[in-house]
Protein backbone atom coordinates (compact mmCIF):
# COMPACT_ATOMS: atom_id res chain seq x y z
CA UNK A 1 0.00 0.00 0.00
CA UNK A 2 1.00 3.50 -0.75
CA UNK A 3 1.49 5.47 2.26
CA UNK A 4 0.09 9.28 3.01
CA UNK A 5 3.15 11.44 3.19
CA UNK A 6 2.80 15.03 4.33
CA UNK A 7 6.37 16.06 3.80
CA UNK A 8 6.19 15.92 -0.04
CA UNK A 9 8.87 18.90 -1.88
CA UNK A 10 7.59 20.88 -5.06
CA UNK A 11 11.02 19.55 -6.45
CA UNK A 12 9.28 15.86 -5.87
CA UNK A 13 5.97 16.56 -7.03
CA UNK A 14 7.36 18.36 -10.06
CA UNK A 15 9.48 15.25 -11.03
CA UNK A 16 6.52 13.27 -10.61
CA UNK A 17 4.18 15.62 -13.12
CA UNK A 18 7.43 15.50 -15.96
CA UNK A 19 7.40 11.99 -15.84
CA UNK A 20 7.25 10.13 -19.24
CA UNK A 21 3.54 9.72 -19.66
CA UNK A 22 2.78 6.04 -19.68
CA UNK A 23 5.20 5.79 -16.78
CA UNK A 24 3.25 8.38 -14.99
CA UNK A 25 -0.06 6.72 -15.62
CA UNK A 26 0.71 3.29 -14.68
CA UNK A 27 2.16 4.63 -11.12
CA UNK A 28 -1.15 6.75 -10.79
CA UNK A 29 -3.32 3.76 -11.95
CA UNK A 30 -1.67 1.47 -9.65
CA UNK A 31 -2.14 3.83 -6.81
CA UNK A 32 -5.40 4.39 -7.55
CA UNK A 33 -6.29 0.82 -7.51
CA UNK A 34 -4.58 -0.20 -4.36
CA UNK A 35 -7.05 2.63 -2.97
CA UNK A 36 -9.94 2.94 -4.54
CA UNK A 37 -12.37 0.65 -6.68
CA UNK A 38 -11.17 2.15 -10.14
CA UNK A 39 -14.68 1.28 -11.44
CA UNK A 40 -16.68 3.42 -9.38
CA UNK A 41 -17.12 7.04 -10.01
CA UNK A 42 -18.93 9.88 -7.08
CA UNK A 43 -21.24 11.97 -9.06
CA UNK A 44 -21.90 15.54 -7.09
CA UNK A 45 -24.64 18.00 -7.99
CA UNK A 46 -22.98 21.25 -7.45
CA UNK A 47 -26.43 23.55 -6.80
CA UNK A 48 -26.06 27.80 -6.65
CA UNK A 49 -28.11 28.39 -3.67
CA UNK A 50 -27.23 32.51 -3.88
CA UNK A 51 -25.66 33.57 -7.01
CA UNK A 52 -23.47 36.74 -8.12
CA UNK A 53 -22.98 39.87 -6.34
CA UNK A 54 -19.78 38.39 -4.46
CA UNK A 55 -17.59 41.23 -3.49
CA UNK A 56 -14.22 39.15 -3.86
CA UNK A 57 -12.01 40.04 -6.90
CA UNK A 58 -11.27 36.48 -7.90
CA UNK A 59 -9.93 36.80 -11.36
CA UNK A 60 -11.57 33.46 -12.87
CA UNK A 61 -14.68 34.10 -11.46
CA UNK A 62 -17.88 35.23 -13.26
CA UNK A 63 -19.82 35.72 -9.91
CA UNK A 64 -17.52 38.67 -8.68
CA UNK A 65 -19.77 41.88 -8.60
CA UNK A 66 -16.48 44.48 -9.86
CA UNK A 67 -16.95 42.30 -13.20
CA UNK A 68 -18.82 42.88 -16.28
CA UNK A 69 -20.00 39.50 -17.37
CA UNK A 70 -23.52 37.77 -17.86
CA UNK A 71 -24.05 35.87 -14.34
CA UNK A 72 -27.74 37.00 -13.85
CA UNK A 73 -27.91 37.90 -9.41
CA UNK A 74 -29.84 35.44 -7.33
CA UNK A 75 -31.00 35.87 -3.51
CA UNK A 76 -30.77 33.19 -1.17
CA UNK A 77 -33.18 30.02 -2.46
CA UNK A 78 -35.50 28.98 -0.19
CA UNK A 79 -35.34 25.29 1.83
CA UNK A 80 -38.14 24.32 -0.88
CA UNK A 81 -36.26 25.12 -4.25
CA UNK A 82 -32.95 23.11 -2.64
CA UNK A 83 -35.11 20.17 -1.60
CA UNK A 84 -36.88 20.06 -5.15
CA UNK A 85 -33.48 20.29 -6.96
CA UNK A 86 -31.62 17.80 -4.60
CA UNK A 87 -34.72 15.50 -5.05
CA UNK A 88 -34.06 16.07 -8.86
CA UNK A 89 -30.09 14.93 -8.38
CA UNK A 90 -30.49 12.28 -6.07
CA UNK A 91 -33.08 10.25 -8.99
CA UNK A 92 -30.42 10.90 -11.70
CA UNK A 93 -27.54 9.45 -9.71
CA UNK A 94 -26.13 11.52 -7.51
CA UNK A 95 -25.28 10.90 -4.21
CA UNK A 96 -24.15 14.33 -2.89
CA UNK A 97 -25.29 17.93 -2.94
CA UNK A 98 -23.19 20.58 -3.40
CA UNK A 99 -24.46 23.88 -2.22
CA UNK A 100 -22.61 27.02 -3.14
CA UNK A 101 -23.23 30.64 -2.07
CA UNK A 102 -21.45 33.85 -3.59
CA UNK A 103 -20.25 35.03 -0.07
CA UNK A 104 -17.08 36.14 0.98
CA UNK A 105 -17.50 34.41 4.33
CA UNK A 106 -20.68 33.48 6.63
CA UNK A 107 -21.86 36.01 8.68
CA UNK A 108 -24.32 35.00 11.18
CA UNK A 109 -28.12 35.88 10.77
CA UNK A 110 -31.17 34.84 8.97
CA UNK A 111 -29.47 33.94 5.96
CA UNK A 112 -26.99 31.04 7.30
CA UNK A 113 -29.97 29.80 9.70
CA UNK A 114 -31.63 29.32 6.19
CA UNK A 115 -28.67 27.28 4.75
CA UNK A 116 -28.66 25.12 8.08
CA UNK A 117 -32.20 24.29 7.76
CA UNK A 118 -30.96 23.07 3.83
CA UNK A 119 -28.59 21.01 5.69
CA UNK A 120 -30.74 19.46 7.38
CA UNK A 121 -33.51 19.02 4.78
CA UNK A 122 -30.69 17.35 2.46
CA UNK A 123 -29.09 14.92 4.85
CA UNK A 124 -32.54 13.43 5.56
CA UNK A 125 -33.04 12.91 1.91
CA UNK A 126 -29.61 10.28 2.48
CA UNK A 127 -27.75 12.61 0.47
CA UNK A 128 -24.06 13.70 1.33
CA UNK A 129 -24.35 17.42 1.69
CA UNK A 130 -21.26 19.64 1.03
CA UNK A 131 -21.03 23.67 1.03
CA UNK A 132 -18.92 26.33 -0.06
CA UNK A 133 -19.15 29.51 1.41
CA UNK A 134 -16.42 31.04 2.09
CA UNK A 135 -14.93 31.89 4.93
CA UNK A 136 -16.09 30.03 7.87
CA UNK A 137 -15.29 30.61 11.98
CA UNK A 138 -14.91 27.53 14.03
CA UNK A 139 -18.24 28.15 15.64
CA UNK A 140 -19.74 28.08 12.25
CA UNK A 141 -18.58 25.02 11.27
CA UNK A 142 -19.95 23.73 14.64
CA UNK A 143 -23.43 24.66 13.39
CA UNK A 144 -23.36 23.22 9.92
CA UNK A 145 -21.92 20.03 11.74
CA UNK A 146 -24.62 20.16 13.93
CA UNK A 147 -27.09 20.37 10.62
CA UNK A 148 -25.67 17.65 9.23
CA UNK A 149 -23.29 18.46 7.12
CA UNK A 150 -20.82 16.11 4.94
CA UNK A 151 -17.85 18.24 3.54
CA UNK A 152 -17.40 21.95 3.55
CA UNK A 153 -15.11 22.83 0.36
CA UNK A 154 -13.07 25.44 0.19
CA UNK A 155 -10.32 25.65 -2.30
CA UNK A 156 -6.76 26.69 -2.29
CA UNK A 157 -7.22 28.07 -6.08
CA UNK A 158 -3.18 27.69 -6.62
CA UNK A 159 0.10 27.86 -5.13
CA UNK A 160 0.50 30.61 -2.49
CA UNK A 161 2.67 32.59 -4.85
CA UNK A 162 0.57 33.14 -8.06
CA UNK A 163 -3.01 33.13 -5.50
CA UNK A 164 -1.09 36.80 -5.19
CA UNK A 165 -1.86 37.15 -9.02
CA UNK A 166 -5.34 36.00 -9.03
CA UNK A 167 -7.17 37.41 -5.64
CA UNK A 168 -6.11 40.29 -3.37
CA UNK A 169 -9.20 40.78 -1.10
CA UNK A 170 -8.24 37.66 0.83
CA UNK A 171 -5.01 36.09 2.25
CA UNK A 172 -3.76 32.24 1.40
CA UNK A 173 -3.44 32.04 5.47
CA UNK A 174 -7.59 32.98 5.43
CA UNK A 175 -7.61 29.36 3.21
CA UNK A 176 -5.80 27.50 5.13
CA UNK A 177 -7.40 28.92 8.72
CA UNK A 178 -10.75 28.32 7.17
CA UNK A 179 -9.66 24.53 6.96
CA UNK A 180 -8.53 23.86 10.09
CA UNK A 181 -12.11 25.71 10.86
CA UNK A 182 -13.62 22.89 9.66
CA UNK A 183 -11.20 19.99 10.42
CA UNK A 184 -12.25 20.96 14.28
CA UNK A 185 -15.39 19.40 13.21
CA UNK A 186 -16.74 15.66 11.98
CA UNK A 187 -16.99 17.46 8.81
CA UNK A 188 -14.81 16.03 5.75
CA UNK A 189 -12.64 18.51 3.88
CA UNK A 190 -12.80 19.40 0.11
CA UNK A 191 -10.22 21.39 -1.40
CA UNK A 192 -8.17 22.10 -4.65
CA UNK A 193 -7.52 24.05 -7.31
CA UNK A 194 -8.14 25.21 -10.91
CA UNK A 195 -5.29 24.87 -13.61
CA UNK A 196 -4.92 27.30 -17.12
CA UNK A 197 -4.90 30.69 -14.51
CA UNK A 198 -1.43 31.73 -16.39
CA UNK A 199 0.65 29.63 -13.50
CA UNK A 200 3.89 27.61 -14.48
CA UNK A 201 4.13 23.90 -13.70
CA UNK A 202 5.91 25.05 -10.43
CA UNK A 203 2.28 26.58 -9.04
CA UNK A 204 1.33 23.33 -9.61
CA UNK A 205 3.49 21.62 -7.74
CA UNK A 206 3.35 24.30 -4.87
CA UNK A 207 -0.64 23.73 -4.39
CA UNK A 208 -0.20 20.26 -4.26
CA UNK A 209 2.37 20.27 -1.99
CA UNK A 210 0.30 22.88 -0.01
CA UNK A 211 -3.11 19.91 -0.04
CA UNK A 212 -0.67 17.03 0.81
CA UNK A 213 0.57 18.74 3.30
CA UNK A 214 -2.25 18.88 5.48
CA UNK A 215 -2.58 16.31 8.06
CA UNK A 216 -5.06 14.85 7.34
CA UNK A 217 -5.22 15.68 3.73
CA UNK A 218 -8.45 16.80 2.28
CA UNK A 219 -11.23 13.64 1.67
CA UNK A 220 -11.50 15.75 -1.33
CA UNK A 221 -9.60 17.40 -4.25
CA UNK A 222 -11.52 18.94 -7.17
CA UNK A 223 -8.93 19.92 -10.33
CA UNK A 224 -10.62 22.35 -11.89
CA UNK A 225 -9.79 23.23 -15.63
CA UNK A 226 -10.07 27.26 -15.96
CA UNK A 227 -13.74 28.29 -17.78
CA UNK A 228 -12.07 31.38 -19.33
CA UNK A 229 -15.61 34.03 -19.09
CA UNK A 230 -15.57 37.11 -21.10
CA UNK A 231 -15.45 40.30 -18.66
CA UNK A 232 -13.15 38.47 -16.03
CA UNK A 233 -9.65 38.98 -16.09
CA UNK A 234 -8.34 35.45 -16.85
CA UNK A 235 -10.67 35.82 -20.41
CA UNK A 236 -7.99 35.71 -22.41
CA UNK A 237 -6.49 32.31 -20.97
CA UNK A 238 -6.12 29.65 -23.51
CA UNK A 239 -7.86 26.18 -22.82
CA UNK A 240 -5.95 24.05 -21.09
CA UNK A 241 -4.84 21.07 -22.85
CA UNK A 242 -6.04 17.63 -21.78
CA UNK A 243 -2.67 16.77 -21.24
CA UNK A 244 -2.10 19.16 -18.77
CA UNK A 245 -5.05 17.91 -17.25
CA UNK A 246 -4.00 14.13 -17.36
CA UNK A 247 -0.92 15.28 -15.58
CA UNK A 248 -2.67 17.13 -13.22
CA UNK A 249 -4.86 14.36 -11.91
CA UNK A 250 -1.92 11.49 -12.51
CA UNK A 251 -0.08 13.75 -9.62
CA UNK A 252 -2.60 14.23 -7.23
CA UNK A 253 -3.09 10.70 -7.12
CA UNK A 254 -0.36 10.02 -6.52
CA UNK A 255 0.47 12.80 -3.65
CA UNK A 256 -3.27 12.49 -2.43
CA UNK A 257 -3.41 8.65 -2.28
CA UNK A 258 -6.86 8.33 -0.04
CA UNK A 259 -8.49 11.40 -1.28
CA UNK A 260 -11.78 11.75 -4.15
CA UNK A 261 -10.11 13.28 -6.88
CA UNK A 262 -13.06 15.35 -8.69
CA UNK A 263 -13.18 16.49 -12.53
CA UNK A 264 -14.80 19.51 -11.85
CA UNK A 265 -14.92 22.82 -14.10
CA UNK A 266 -13.86 22.62 -17.57
CA UNK A 267 -15.11 18.91 -18.76
CA UNK A 268 -17.00 20.34 -21.76
CA UNK A 269 -13.66 21.00 -23.41
CA UNK A 270 -12.85 17.30 -22.85
CA UNK A 271 -13.34 14.63 -24.93
CA UNK A 272 -14.55 11.53 -23.42
CA UNK A 273 -11.65 10.02 -24.69
CA UNK A 274 -9.37 12.60 -22.28
CA UNK A 275 -12.16 11.88 -19.77
CA UNK A 276 -11.46 8.27 -19.39
CA UNK A 277 -7.97 8.60 -19.49
CA UNK A 278 -8.37 10.95 -16.24
CA UNK A 279 -10.26 8.28 -14.37
CA UNK A 280 -7.74 6.05 -15.44
CA UNK A 281 -5.18 8.68 -13.40
CA UNK A 282 -6.79 8.38 -10.72
CA UNK A 283 -9.75 10.72 -10.95
CA UNK A 284 -13.30 9.08 -8.85
CA UNK A 285 -15.30 11.67 -8.96
CA UNK A 286 -17.55 14.59 -10.87
CA UNK A 287 -20.09 16.76 -11.14
CA UNK A 288 -22.92 16.42 -12.67
CA UNK A 289 -25.44 18.80 -13.82
CA UNK A 290 -25.91 21.37 -17.53
CA UNK A 291 -24.07 24.08 -14.75
CA UNK A 292 -21.36 24.16 -12.68
CA UNK A 293 -22.84 27.43 -10.88
CA UNK A 294 -22.34 29.73 -13.58
CA UNK A 295 -20.66 27.99 -16.11
CA UNK A 296 -21.64 24.85 -18.26
CA UNK A 297 -20.96 21.06 -18.04
CA UNK A 298 -22.05 18.14 -19.43
CA UNK A 299 -25.55 17.16 -19.90
CA UNK A 300 -26.54 14.56 -17.44
CA UNK A 301 -27.23 11.86 -19.85
CA UNK A 302 -24.29 12.31 -21.93
CA UNK A 303 -22.50 11.51 -18.56
CA UNK A 304 -25.09 8.29 -18.08
CA UNK A 305 -23.87 7.65 -21.30
CA UNK A 306 -20.38 7.93 -20.55
CA UNK A 307 -20.47 5.89 -17.40
CA UNK A 308 -22.76 3.00 -19.28
CA UNK A 309 -19.65 3.09 -21.80
CA UNK A 310 -16.37 2.40 -19.83
CA UNK A 311 -18.29 0.41 -17.44
CA UNK A 312 -18.22 3.03 -14.45
CA UNK A 313 -20.74 2.64 -11.76
CA UNK A 314 -21.91 5.95 -9.48
CA UNK A 315 -21.11 5.86 -6.04
CA UNK A 316 -23.40 5.03 -3.11
CA UNK A 317 -23.90 8.14 -0.41
CA UNK A 318 -21.87 7.37 2.28
CA UNK A 319 -19.62 4.85 1.24
CA UNK A 320 -16.34 6.57 2.84
CA UNK A 321 -17.66 7.74 5.88
CA UNK A 322 -21.30 7.33 8.04
CA UNK A 323 -23.89 9.89 7.89
CA UNK A 324 -23.48 12.51 10.21
CA UNK A 325 -26.98 13.02 12.46
CA UNK A 326 -28.89 16.22 12.02
CA UNK A 327 -29.67 17.96 15.28
CA UNK A 328 -32.88 20.26 15.34
CA UNK A 329 -32.48 24.29 15.59
CA UNK A 330 -34.18 23.42 19.05
CA UNK A 331 -31.69 20.88 20.28
CA UNK A 332 -28.55 22.83 18.56
CA UNK A 333 -25.45 23.07 21.11
CA UNK A 334 -24.22 25.93 19.21
CA UNK A 335 -25.54 29.07 18.38
CA UNK A 336 -24.89 32.06 16.65
CA UNK A 337 -21.96 34.24 18.41
CA UNK A 338 -23.05 37.33 16.10
CA UNK A 339 -18.97 36.63 15.48
CA UNK A 340 -17.49 39.67 13.84
CA UNK A 341 -14.15 37.98 12.55
CA UNK A 342 -11.69 39.83 11.29
CA UNK A 343 -10.57 37.99 7.94
CA UNK A 344 -7.89 39.77 5.71
CA UNK A 345 -7.75 41.95 2.85
CA UNK A 346 -4.40 42.26 1.66
CA UNK A 347 -5.46 44.53 -1.27
CA UNK A 348 -2.36 44.84 -3.20
CA UNK A 349 -2.73 45.54 -6.79
CA UNK A 350 -3.58 42.83 -9.41
CA UNK A 351 -3.12 44.69 -13.14
CA UNK A 352 -5.17 42.60 -15.03
CA UNK A 353 -8.01 42.49 -12.35
CA UNK A 354 -8.02 46.43 -11.87
CA UNK A 355 -8.19 46.65 -15.79
CA UNK A 356 -11.00 44.07 -15.93
CA UNK A 357 -13.00 46.22 -12.94
CA UNK A 358 -12.13 49.03 -15.58
CA UNK A 359 -13.50 47.91 -18.38
CA UNK A 360 -16.87 46.61 -16.81
S1 LIG B 1 -14.91 32.54 -6.36
FE1 LIG B 1 -16.37 32.77 -4.67
S2 LIG B 1 -15.45 34.34 -3.40
FE2 LIG B 1 -14.42 34.51 -5.39
S3 LIG B 1 -15.63 36.06 -6.51
FE3 LIG B 1 -16.45 34.04 -7.03
S4 LIG B 1 -18.14 33.74 -5.62
FE4 LIG B 1 -16.89 35.38 -4.78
Amino acid sequence: MSEVRHNWTKEEVLEIYNKPLMELLYEAATIHREQHDPNVVQVSTLLSIKTGGCSEDCGYCPQAARYHTNVEGNDLMTVNQVKAQALRAKESGSSRVCMGAAWRNVKDGPEFDQVLDMVRTVNKLEMEVCCTLGMVTENQAKRLAEAGLYAYNHNLDSSEEYYKEVISTRGYQDRLDTINNVRKTNVTVCSGGIIGMGETEVDRAGMLVALSTLNPQPESTPINALVAVEGTPLEDEKPVEIWDMIRMVATTRIVLPETQVRLSAGRTQMSREGQAMCFFAGANSIFAGDKLLTTPNPDVNEDLKMFKLLGLNPQKPFTKKVQPETVSAENSKYQSLQEKPKWTRPGHKIKRNEEARLKS
